[in-house]
């Protein structure tokens, strides 16, 4: 029925979180028949962010790619945070969550992922590597776990407590407080803070 083209924008926009295909299909004839300066616009702002936006390229946060080709986000860039405190999240959201609550002073690590053994995801499908490599490089010496409280979440959390207090670090578990099997970035900055500020010790092994 649609031509090919118009087709495939469906296809590609029912891909995006929370649209299905009528919404996609919205949006697309919105596209078409309303306001075709509009989607000229958003197809060049989408072309320019994959120039110019990329993750960061130490921890995982969005980044500006910089003049000199390098992409580095703003905390990492900050040369006032402290290297030393090292806060572990699941995503991009959680972290702009715990910036916003104002309660971290050291730098983040973007999981991108959590361990599912139900989906099939195992530790080396998390990218320990690049984690540990940075560990390293930064001399960190507490690490907070900032997954969300979660069965994938905590699973996440005990896994990454025994690789990184076998290495000799402190590692502590955000408080509860954040509602279980919640997502950091719908706790609010109050409750955010005090998790973190009430952080528990956790000695890596399996209780
Ligand atoms: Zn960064």
């Amino acid at each position: 029925m649609l031509p090919d083209r118009l087709e495939r924008l469906i296809e590609l926009l029912s891909r995006l979180p929370g649209v299905g295909e009528k919404t996609a299909q919205r949006f697309a004839m919105f596209f078409v028949t309303e306001s075709q300066e509009y989607a000229r616009e958003l197809g060049l702002a989408l072309q320019e962010l994959g120039a110019t936006v990329k993750r960061c390229q130490r921890c995982g946060n969005i980044a500006q790619v910089g003049e000199d080709g390098r992409a580095l986000c703003p905390v990492c860039l900050d040369p006032r945070r402290d290297g030393k405190l090292l806060c572990i999240v699941a995503r991009v959201q959680d972290l702009l969550a715990i910036e916003k609550s104002a309660s971290m002073r050291g730098r983040y690590f973007v999981l991108g992922r959590l361990l599912s053994p139900l989906d099939g995801v195992g530790p080396d499908e998390l990218p320990l590597e690049d984690l540990f490599r940075i560990v390293a490089e930064d001399a960190v010496k507490e690490v907070i776990l900032a997954t969300p409280p979660s069965v994938d979440g905590e699973a996440t959390a005990l896994l990454l407590a025994r690789e990184l207090a076998g290495k000799g670090l402190q590692v502590s578990r955000i408080a509860s407080g954040v509602p279980h099997g919640g997502d950091l970035e719908f706790a609010d900055q109050i409750t955010l803070g005090r998790a973190i500020d009430g952080r528990r010790s956790m000695d890596g092994k399996r209780s």
